[in-house]
């Protein structure tokens, strides 16, 4: 089967293997695992920041962040399309008693801009609103194709919402893929925010695992609410060694996904009954429409299946994700999937 569905169904390498059965650990609700900790240091200073923590999963990572940058009956901003309001089940709501305001973007990124922000914020509202404490930024953005935010307008957004006295939390599962496509390092691209979190276990290859990075005053705090969350876990370390290779080594095998989505997209773009601008293509993330096509979304993907080729149809679009289990050959053999499963109209 040729996995397009998601970064996440990535295996473990026979070096994680290896690492993860080597791995030294001990409790880490005690503090006790020496692979854990040295993964967190890793992620710290990779990101420049004080602390980071690790967390079983990016939902949680969000969640937690979610509910320390607000208090119950608050409000945070997001993008319509964003992961943390679709795709967390309410978490948000559930956990942090925040209520959330979707917003469109409206420059044609798929990603917020200042002047996006800026109207939806209750700033000091009258006693009978809730009032605006957090927004989250997606980097990049899944459901936007997998587009990039740049460092600058990232970095402007933090300003302004820093200077109207609101938080900003990065959801960024996979701001290592951002970083590649833009060539710039993850800490220029995240330095205005107050917490990011990023997925160890997407394109860069591990098992498990996403970590939170912020102050270490935050990221005490995180460890208090994670173990409240039930994600206090103990040899942990076992994962870890598979998260310190996904991070050592991941990011800069990204590459060679974004060149096999470019080239998906593009042959693509040749079928018709397809619809799919290959320039938007930015990273990993290749969405298209096949509304034109004489058969739907789900048909399509179900047919591709048969020809041992796996995508996410939502609606009249298809999803298909390039990653370290894909080999260049895959892309030439889904395309000829994709070929014969849409009859041209
Ligand atoms: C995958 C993902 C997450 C977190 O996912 P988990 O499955 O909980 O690890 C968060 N945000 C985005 C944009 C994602 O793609």
């Amino acid at each position: 089967m040729i996995d397009l569905r998601s970064d996440t169904v990535t295996r473990p390498s026979e070096k994680m293997r290896a690492a993860m059965a080597a791995a030294e650990v001990g409790d880490d609700v005690f503090g006790e695992d020496p692979t854990i900790n040295r993964l967190e240091g890793l992620a710290a200073a990779r990101f420049g920041r004080e602390a980071a923590l690790w967390v079983p999963s990016g939902s949680m990572g969000n969640t937690i962040a979610v509910k320390l940058h607000t208090e119950p009956g608050s409000e945070l901003i997001i993008e319509e399309r964003g992961h943390i309001l679709n795709f967390e089940l309410g978490a948000a709501a559930v956990i942090s008693g925040v209520t959330t305001r979707a917003v469109k973007s409206s420059n044609g990124s798929g990603h917020l801009a200042w002047n996006d922000i800026a109207p939806a914020i209750r700033k000091n509202p009258p006693y009978y609103q809730a009032a605006t404490k957090l927004v989250c930024l997606e980097n990049t953005h899944n459901f936007a194709g997998g587009s990039v935010l740049t460092a600058e307008a990232t970095g402007e957004i933090c300003e302004r919402a820093h200077s109207e006295g609101l938080a900003v939390h990065l959801d960024g599962a996979r701001i290592f893929n951002a970083a590649t496509a833009l060539a710039c390092d993850v800490q220029e691209l995240t330095a205005g925010c107050d917490s990011v979190m990023l997925c160890l276990s997407k394109g860069l290859g591990a098992p498990a695992g996403s970590m939170l990075v912020g102050s270490s005053e935050f990221i005490e705090r995180a460890r208090s609410w994670r173990k409240r969350l039930g994600g206090g876990m103990r040899q942990v370390g076992i994962l870890a060694a598979a998260g310190i290779i996904a991070l050592e080594e991941g990011p800069a095998l990204l590459e060679r996904d974004h060149r096999n989505a470019k080239c998906l997209a593009n042959g693509l773009a040749a079928i018709p009954g397809i619809d799919i601008d290959p320039e938007k293509v930015a990273t990993n993330i290749v969405i298209f429409d096949v509304a034109k096509a004489k058969l739907s979304a789900a048909e399509i993907v179900a047919k591709l299946k048969e020809k041992g080729v796996l995508a996410i149809g939502f609606g009249s679009q298809i999803r298909m994700v390039t990653h370290l289990d894909i080999a260049d050959s895959d892309i030439d053999a889904a395309l000829s999937a994709m070929k014969e499963s849409v009859p041209s109209a």
